[in-house]
């Protein structure tokens, strides 16, 4: 959405109302004429600016909990332009219609607020030292989860401000204030207790004045009947330009003392740090995500939600150089669980505990079994294995080593959720934007493998396996080749058990199986993912289907599914795989679509 407005030629970005007024003032376009700004309170709001009779009415266009946007009490849109549009042809309680927009100077830019410019290092600093991650990992990080990141650097974000003391006391502040410049209008910020209540102490001709700031049950921060904010660092922001209530206007950050500057954002807040927690959300099975979320405490937010990072399977458990990295598995080290996970043609998934030098962790076993009779069985699964040893992604499952016993068994990291289609199915409430989130995360992990040559050849919803509901990993590298770089396919030497369904034209025609048929499959597996799990082309037989896409036709949009994702699954069955994208062309067009509907 910021990407689009900030497109917009009477988008202003963080102005001021006052700001507002001399531009539209000074166009002199008149009655109607209006801009459009970015809210200085409400987190992803945005504000409108008109122009009638003189005067100037500014009307808040808050973002809704469903991801739309309306002016308070009025009608939902789908976007701030929407709302505009519809202004412009009803007045339905505005001052007047909206006439004309007023477009910003020449070679003027939307405003960038202070934040803005400190976002993307707040980001960085809070990934690398939450989670510990570097290079690659940090990199995967912030693109799978930038839209919650945002959140919670942007309710966070006050620790690393000068002006923020954290949980001093009122006798503590006011010496703080009093010391070196005493100039009007100094002013800190302490914390009073853990429900998000602060207070923003002034110092006002050599007088320390305390005025309380609390938290309303939607979240938003207030000094006693003042105007509401997202965060301090907005509230902070308004009277720095005006008083509007208090004695005077917020002038000089009193700094905290020496070696308190400058201290990490809070990653001991942060939720995800407890295993405890990533592990409940695990079994969570619904969407719990609350709209609010950006409004809670600090201390309290994104506690719904755990993110990849937080669960034990984002770094490999290699990535720790204290643990032993070896392919292969010792028998008394690893622990099986009743309960099968699952079964297929080689044998049994269980679930056990694999116990490392530093940490035990849950695992899933793939145990073939025992058929004398069948020696390929065998030999394909030291296959499969061996790709797997040579992958290392977050988004791809991965192989934690071999351990040859009483049976040959493939250890693998454990995703607990299970196969996608599967979720989806039991699932029903599962929004389009968690749905889009997990398959953008397969489209960075397929995305992985096509860089590093290698081609899956059975991508598919049944072979993505979530970790959380908002985790997703490829698995299944059963038929996956590697490719030589100048080649860049496969050419199978004949037709095998094949999932005709999911397979590009070349595959079935010519036995070529490349990157860009696995962009098909993808196609295929988005189509399910937004029809929850359903089967494609239902009813059909293999080679229905063929004709069906010889004849050029292709599956229709499943029900609700966002024409976006439907305009994408069709460019990845575009018929000839020299003309469809990549997936260095694909992640992105979902990462962009992911944002838009996440912020
Ligand atoms: P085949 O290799 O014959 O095609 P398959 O595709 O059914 O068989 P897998 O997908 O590897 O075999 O595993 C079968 C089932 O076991 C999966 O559908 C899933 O439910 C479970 N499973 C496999 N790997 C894991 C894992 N790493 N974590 C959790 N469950 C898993």
């Amino acid at each position: 959405m910021a990407d689009s407005v900030n497109a917009l030629p009477f988008f202003y970005g963080n102005i001021t109302r006052e700001e507002a007024e001399d531009y539209l003032k000074q166009a002199g376009v008149g009655n109607g004429s209006y801009l459009l700004r970015q809210s200085r309170n409400y987190l992803g709001g945005f504000a409108l600016s008109v122009l009638h009779s003189g005067r100037c009415y500014h009307y808040t266009i808050e973002r809704e909990p469903n991801e739309t946007y309306a002016i308070a009490g009025g009608k939902s849109h789908r976007s701030p332009v929407d709302v505009i549009d519809y202004h412009s042809q009803e007045m339905d309680g505005l001052v007047c219609l909206l006439k004309k927009p007023c477009n910003r100077p020449k070679n003027m830019q939307p405003k960038v607020g202070p934040f803005e410019d400190l976002k993307e290092k707040l980001i960085r600093e809070y990934v690398k030292q939450t989670w510990n991650l570097q290079g690659a990992a940090l990199e995967q990080a912030i693109i799978s989860q930038r839209p919650q990141l945002e959140k919670l650097i942007a309710t966070t974000a006050h620790e690393r401000m000068p002006w923020f003391h954290g949980t001093i006391t009122r006798e503590d502040s006011e010496p703080r204030l009093q010391n070196g410049s005493r100039t009007n209008g100094k002013f800190l910020i302490r914390q009073r207790d853990l429900n998000g209540s602060y207070a923003l102490c002034l110092l006002h001709e050599g007088q320390v004045m305390h005025y309380r700031i609390d938290r309303d049950r939607m979240g938003k921060l207030s000094i006693p009947d003042g105007k509401k904010f997202d965060t301090l660092w907005q509230l902070v922001e308004h009277y720095s330009y005006k008083p509007d209530g208090l004695l005077r206007v917020l002038t000089e950050p009193c700094p905290r003392p020496d070696g308190e500057i400058g201290r990490p954002l809070l990653p001991r807040d942060h939720p995800g740090l407890s295993s405890a927690l990533s592990r409940e959300s695990r079994h969570n099975t619904t969407d719990n995500l609350n709209p609010y979320e950006t409004r809670v405490p600090s201390n309290q937010a994104g506690s719904k939600e755990a993110m990849p990072m937080d669960t034990e399977v984002y770094e490999s458990p290699y990535a720790d150089p204290d643990e032993l990295r070896s392919s292969t598995v010792d028998r008394n080290q690893l622990f099986l669980e009743d309960g099968e996970l699952g079964s297929g043609n080689f044998g049994t998934v269980m679930k056990g505990i694999y116990k490392m030098r530093k940490t035990e962790k849950p695992v899933a076993v793939k145990i073939l079994k025992n058929d004398d009779n069948n020696p390929s069985v065998r030999e394909e699964m030291l296959r499969e294995a061996n790709v797997m040893q040579q992958l290392d992604n977050p988004y791809i499952v991965r192989m934690i080593g071999i351990c040859e016993a009483e049976n040959l068994m493939l250890v693998m990291e454990l995703a607990e959720l299970g196969p996608l289609n599967k979720f989806l199915q039991k699932n029903k409430q599962t929004t389009i934007k968690n749905i889009t989130e997990l398959v953008h995360q397969v489209s960075m992990g397929m995305k992985y493998l096509e860089e590093h040559n290698f081609v899956h050849r059975d991508l598919a919803a049944r072979n993505v396996l979530l970790v959380t509901q908002h985790y997703a990993k490829i698995s299944d590298f059963g038929l996956s080749k590697a490719v030589a770089e100048e080649q860049n396919y496969y050419k199978a030497k004949g037709h095998g058990k094949w999932p005709v369904k999911w397979y590009a034209p070349e595959c079935i025609n010519y036995f070529k199986f490349s990157s860009k048929s696995d962009v098909w499959s993808f196609g295929v597996l988005m189509w399910e993912a937004y029809s929850y799990g359903q089967k494609p082309y239902k009813g059909m037989k293999g080679n229905d289907v063929m004709q069906m896409i010889e004849s050029g036709k292709r599956m229709d949009a499943p029900m609700n599914c966002p024409p976006e994702m439907y305009d994408l699954m069709r460019t990845c069955w575009t018929y000839k795989a020299d003309e469809r994208p990549g997936f260095t062309i694909v992640e992105p067009r979902l990462r962009e679509y992911y944002y838009d509907i996440a912020q």
